[in-house]
């Protein structure tokens, strides 16, 4: 009897400890509605009005242990990459999403490698850029938005949800957001909403209060969904797996909608089946940027 008690003890904090750190399934279930066709419709634009191409300016990269990122029994470490993409049109105009990191964050918040001349090409993009959108509040997402050295140039093209811009002071030097980014008019995506010709946005809360898919046509007829991190890795999406508990619950502050996020990945999962040719991007699969690089369905920055 005590035998038996003496293994069932240690048996059921394991068991608690998969379930907490490991466990990673997405139940069936009701689907999320991510409003794909209202998406294409906001978007629509001829063929010679959409965007040309869509390049990866990659600032930093990282590592994560594959548990953490909802891969199950596997500690191998992932590649992720910390990347903002500038969506090109023919007239040189362009749309940037994500302003993902500097220095002090690659290096010192997510101990990964910096790219200098990468974060200077993002600067210069932000500059230039039509329209700025970032897939959700986190620092690795927004944080070059207050810590761009030029605000008054790129205030005029940003286009920031009220989660969002209630997020900019905790990334700002010394916590306080320079002129004139303290007083932006925040936009809504609630319903599908295009943003420029090929690009329309769609609030999805979820992972973060401000989290949006972005949607983007490019005149060839290419398709993509951009998911910002609703799940970090194409694997998630199709093997309907999401983060660990332990990730949803100590890593993120606030804590994550754990089952919103569910619903959405089993939705990717179920939209990556039903239309293969609509690219997902997860916003820091590096190996599914580098392959689509290497085909030449994304382009390298340069
Ligand atoms: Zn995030």
């Amino acid at each position: 009897m005590r035998r038996s008690l003496f293994l069932a003890v240690p048996a059921a904090v394991l068991a608690f400890l998969y379930w907490w750190a490991i466990e990673n399934s997405v139940p069936e279930g009701p689907a999320y509605d991510f409003q794909i066709e209202r998406l294409r419709e906001a978007a629509e634009a001829p063929a010679g009005d959409r965007p040309i191409a869509i390049s990866v300016i990659e600032v930093g990269r990282g590592r994560a242990p594959g548990f953490a990122v909802g891969l199950g029994l596997d500690f191998a470490p992932v590649d992720m990459t910390f990347s903002a993409f500038r969506v090109a049109y023919p007239d040189d105009a362009s749309v940037l999403i994500e302003a993902p990191a500097d220095r002090q964050v690659v290096e010192e918040e997510l101990g990964g490698d910096f790219y200098p001349e990468q974060y200077a090409r993002l600067v210069q993009a932000m500059d230039v850029a039509d329209a700025i959108l970032v897939t959700h509040e986190h620092l690795d997402h927004i944080s070059v938005v207050p810590r761009h050295p030029r605000p008054e140039v790129i205030a005029p093209a940003l286009r920031l949800t009220p989660p969002q811009i209630a997020a900019l002071p905790q990334f700002a030097p010394n916590g306080v957001v320079p002129e004139p980014l303290d007083r932006l008019i925040a936009e809504r995506f609630d319903k599908p909403r295009k943003v420029a010709p090929g690009i329309a946005v769609l609030e999805t809360p979820g992972h973060t209060e401000g989290s949006l898919t972005i949607y983007v046509q490019l005149a060839d007829g290419q398709e993509f969904l951009m998911i910002g991190d609703i799940a970090w890795n194409m694997r998630n999406i199709e093997k309907a797996t999401t983060r660990p508990r332990i990730m949803q619950t100590l890593f993120f502050d606030p804590p994550e909608d754990r089952r919103t996020v569910q619903a959405q990945v089993r939705a990717l999962h179920e939209l990556s089946k039903a239309e293969p040719d609509l690219l997902i991007l997860p916003a820091h699969d590096a190996a599914q940027q580098e392959l689509l690089m290497r085909r030449g369905v994304l382009q390298p920055a340069g």
